[in-house]
C-alpha cells in the first residue's frame, strides 16, 4: 500500500510487508545519504536501505574545494597540493580537503530523519516494475513497494544493469593514518602524487600523504589504475621502503585502509527503470577514480528531476533521471577520458612519471576540467592533443602507440560526433 506522496507509514512488524514510500534508495553510502536527504528535502518520501545501516563510511575521502560546496564538513583542508616525480616537484595552487565523514553523515542523516525519511536495514536482492511503481525483494524474504528505486550501492551494484564487458582496471593503495616523527609534510600542504620512490616491480606507484596536525600523517601507497586485482596489502612493503628511503620511521599506526577498486566499470544501460547514483551509476572518474564529489553535486540536481518526474508516472521520472546523469554530451566526455586512462595504462613506470610532469605542466585551465571531468570530449581532446604535442619524445611514442587501439578509435568518434 502506498501512502499520499511524502508520507511513509511506520515500520511493520518483523515478517510483514514493509510499506511503500515514493522512494526507495539502495546503500546509505555518500551517495544514497547525499540523494536521500535532497529527495526527502524536497517532499518525497524516502526509504534507504542498507545491510548495516549504522556502520561509519569506511573510506578516506579527498576532495577538491573548488568542486564541492564551502560548508562542506572538512577534518582537514590544505591550501597547496604538491605533485612530483623524479627530478620534478611541482606546487598547485589549488585547496583540497578531507572529508569530515562522521560530521558530513550525521548532517545528511539529520536531514532525511527531520523531513520524515528513515534508513533501515535490508539487503537488496532484486526489483520487478509495473506502471505504478517497484516491487523489491530483500534478501530475507521481505518485498518493499516504491515509486522509484535509485541504487547506490557502489561499486558492485545490487540491481542497476550494466553492460559491457566486465572490469579489469583497478585502483589499488595501501594507507596508514600513523604518526610519523619529524616527516618533511609542511601543515599547509598535501601531497597528491609523488612518484619519486624507490624503484619496485610492477606498475608505478605514488605516494599521497596528507599531514593531519603535528606528527600524525595519512600517508597511502597508490596505483592509479593496474590490470587485473593486485592485493593492497602488497603495497604496504613498498610504502615502508619509501619512508625508510626518506629516512622516516612510523612511530605509531592508527588506521590502515586498503583500497581497490574498479576504474572501468561498464556503462549502465540507458534509459532502464532503477536509476543510480554514485559508484554504481559508473561516475567513477575514469583517469582519477574520484566520484565523491560528482555524487554530492548531482544528488540535488537528480532529486529534482525525480520530484518533477514522478507526477507523470515512474518510467518518465527514471528517464529524467538518467538524462541528468548522463547526457549525451557527458557520455562522449568520458569516452575520451576513458581513453585517457587506456593510455596511461599502457605506460611504463619512467613513461607515467613524464606523463604526469607533462600534465601538470599544462595551463591550470586545461587540467583543472579534466581531473574534475566537467569538460565536453573536444575540451578533452583538445587539452590531450596539446599534452602530446608538449611532451618529450620518448613520451609521445609511447602514448603513440594506444592512438590506434579501439579506446583510441572511441575517443576520435566521441569528438567528432554532431
Ligand atoms: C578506500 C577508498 C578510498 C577512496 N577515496 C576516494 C577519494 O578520496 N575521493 C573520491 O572522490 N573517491 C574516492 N574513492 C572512490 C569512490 O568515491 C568511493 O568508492 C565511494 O565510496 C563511492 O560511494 P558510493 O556511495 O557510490 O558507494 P559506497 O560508498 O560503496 O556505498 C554503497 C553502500 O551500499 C550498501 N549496499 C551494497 N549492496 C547493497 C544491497 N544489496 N542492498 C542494500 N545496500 C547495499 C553498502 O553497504 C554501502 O553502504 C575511494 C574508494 C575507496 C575504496
Amino acid at each position: 500500500m502506498r501512502g499520499p506522496r511524502g508520507t511513509i507509514p511506520p515500520s511493520p512488524p518483523p515478517g510483514a510487508a514493509l510499506t511503500s514510500p515514493d522512494l526507495i534508495v539502495v546503500g546509505a553510502g555518500l551517495a544514497g545519504l547525499a540523494l536521500a536527504a535532497e529527495a526527502a528535502t524536497l517532499g518525497l518520501a524516502v526509504v534507504v536501505l542498507d545491510p548495516e545501516p549504522t556502520r561509519p563510511w569506511p573510506n578516506t575521502f579527498g576532495v577538491w574545494l573548488d568542486e564541492v560546496a564551502p560548508d562542506l564538513p572538512l577534518a582537514h583542508r590544505w591550501s597547496t597540493v604538491e605533485v612530483a616525480g623524479r627530478g620534478w616537484r611541482r606546487s598547485l595552487d589549488r585547496p583540497y580537503g578531507l572529508l569530515d565523514r562522521p560530521a558530513l553523515r550525521a548532517r545528511l542523516l539529520d536531514r532525511l530523519e527531520r523531513a520524515g525519511g528513515r534508513v533501515e536495514q535490508g539487503v537488496v536482492a532484486g526489483a520487478t516494475h509495473d506502471e505504478r511503481g517497484s516491487l523489491l525483494a530483500l534478501r530475507d524474504g521481505r518485498e518493499l513497494r516504491a515509486g522509484l528505486v535509485v541504487d547506490c550501492s557502489g561499486h558492485a551494484p545490487a540491481l542497476v544493469e550494466r553492460r559491457g564487458p566486465p572490469s579489469s582496471a583497478f585502483q589499488v593503495a595501501y594507507g596508514l593514518v600513523a604518526h610519523i616523527e619529524g616527516h618533511p609534510w609542511q601543515g599547509d600542504t598535501m601531497t597528491l602524487m609523488d612518484f619519486d620512490g624507490p624503484p619496485g616491480d610492477g606498475p608505478a606507484t605514488f605516494l599521497y600523504a596528507m599531514p593531519l596536525g603535528g606528527d600524525r600523517v595519512f600517508v597511502e601507497e597508490t596505483i592509479l589504475v593496474a590490470r587485473g586485482v593486485p592485493d593492497p596489502g602488497a603495497l604496504r612493503p613498498r610504502l615502508l621502503r619509501r619512508l625508510q628511503a626518506m629516512g622516516l620511521r612510523l612511530a605509531d599506526e592508527e588506521e590502515e585502509e586498503r583500497c581497490v577498486f574498479p576504474m572501468d566499470p561498464p556503462p549502465p544501460v540507458l534509459p532502464q527503470r532503477v536509476l543510480a547514483l554514485g559508484a554504481a551509476a559508473s561516475m567513477v572518474h575514469p583517469a582519477t577514480g574520484y566520484s565523491v564529489a560528482a555524487s554530492l553535486r548531482e544528488a540535488p540536481v537528480l532529486a529534482q528531476a525525480l520530484v518533477a518526474g514522478l507526477d507523470a508516472g515512474p518510467t518518465a521520472a527514471s528517464q529524467a533521471g538518467w538524462q541528468v546523469l548522463w547526457p549525451a554530451e557527458r557520455r562522449a566526455a568520458w569516452t575520451v577520458l576513458t581513453y585517457g586512462r587506456e593510455a596511461i595504462l599502457s605506460l611504463s613506470p619512467a613513461a607515467t612519471d613524464d606523463f604526469f610532469r607533462a600534465f601538470f605542466a599544462m595551463p591550470r585551465a586545461w587540467w583543472v576540467p579534466f581531473l574534475s571531468g566537467r569538460l565536453t570530449a573536444r575540451q578533452a581532446g583538445a587539452m590531450m592533443a596539446r599534452m602530446f604535442l608538449e611532451a618529450p619524445m620518448s613520451l609521445r611514442l609511447a602514448l603513440s602507440a594506444t592512438a590506434g587501439s579501439p579506446p583510441g578509435l572511441a575517443a576520435l568518434g566521441a569528438m567528432l560526433r554532431p
